[in-house]
């Protein structure tokens, strides 16, 4: 579909058609689109932008990776379809691992996911080699398999965009966890120690930058209220449908 450089959301269009794209390409699902739907909607009430309370979040998102023995970065359809050179860069810039890992699992796309990644850049994706599974605590079935060499492992975990079992199981796994949710309400949003309620198309080219500026100092552990920073981007979004119902 042609986009009109002027429509107001082209930007969002825009990520609709790489999902789509995604889709029909074997990386993204069906109930992965509808996810990106309810994502959208809170993106509307933060206006689109990241936010200073973002920001915020990011720069200690970008920290705690980087303070980090063995980050890795957890990756859906979704984001591989929306992200995957930036899911390469922030690996490398904050020496993370990437691991390929669905909440609807399936074989056949773990590996159009990693080769995907493998062709934009990516030298190892874990989560694909049986050989290494093994499992998360207090999760069902094949939801709770994991790479021994990646999250298993792992001290902070990112995991943009993902299901509340699922974090709260990492969370109880004593992993440090890092999310991208647009809804602040989202049991991931509320049980991540970092949460970036932010779209991950634009926050993860954020995040990348930050950790670059940030790995040139000396960093000392990472301060940061997630619940706090919660409340002030439910208060954000309440301020802009006042400012709009009362303009
Ligand atoms: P939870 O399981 O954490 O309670 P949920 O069941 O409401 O959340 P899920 O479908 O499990 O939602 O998780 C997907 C999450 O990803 C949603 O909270 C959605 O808002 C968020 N999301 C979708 N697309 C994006 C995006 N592009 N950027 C950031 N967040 C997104
Ligand atoms: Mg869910």
């Amino acid at each position: 579909m042609l986009i009109p450089k002027t429509h107001p959301r082209a930007a969002s269009l825009h990520i609709r058609e790489k999902l789509v794209k995604g889709y029909r390409s074997g990386l993204v699902i069906e109930e992965g689109l509808i996810a990106h739907g309810r994502g959208e909607a809170f993106d509307y009430l933060i206006g689109e932008k990241t936010s200073k309370n973002a920001l915020e979040s990011i720069k200690a998102a970008a920290k705690m990776l980087l303070l980090a023995k063995s980050p890795v970065i957890s990756v859906n359809g979704n984001l591989a379809s929306l992200c995957s050179k930036e899911i390469v860069k922030l690996a490398k810039v904050v020496n993370g691992k990437i691991e390929v890992n669905l909440f609807y699992a399936s074989e056949k796309r773990k590996k159009t996911i990693a080769s995907f990644l493998k062709k934009n850049g990516a030298k190892q994706v874990l989560g694909i080699d049986p050989r290494f599974s093994r499992k998360i605590p207090r999760l069902d079935s094949a939801r709770r398999i994991v790479d021994k060499r990646g999250i298993f492992y792992a001290d902070v975990v990112l995991v943009p965009l993902e299901d509340g079992d699922r974090t709260i199981a990492l969370k109880k796994f004593r992993k440090k966890v890092i999310s991208f949710d647009l809804n602040p309400l989202s049991r991931t949003a509320q049980a991540a120690d970092i949460t970036i309620v932010d779209n991950v198309v634009r926050g993860m080219r954020v995040l990348i930058e930050m950790s670059i500026k940030l790995k040139k100092k000396k960093l000392a552990t990472v301060k940061f209220d997630n619940k706090k920073n919660l409340s002030q981007a439910l208060v954000e979004m309440n301020n802009n449908l006042r400012r709009i119902a009362y303009a």
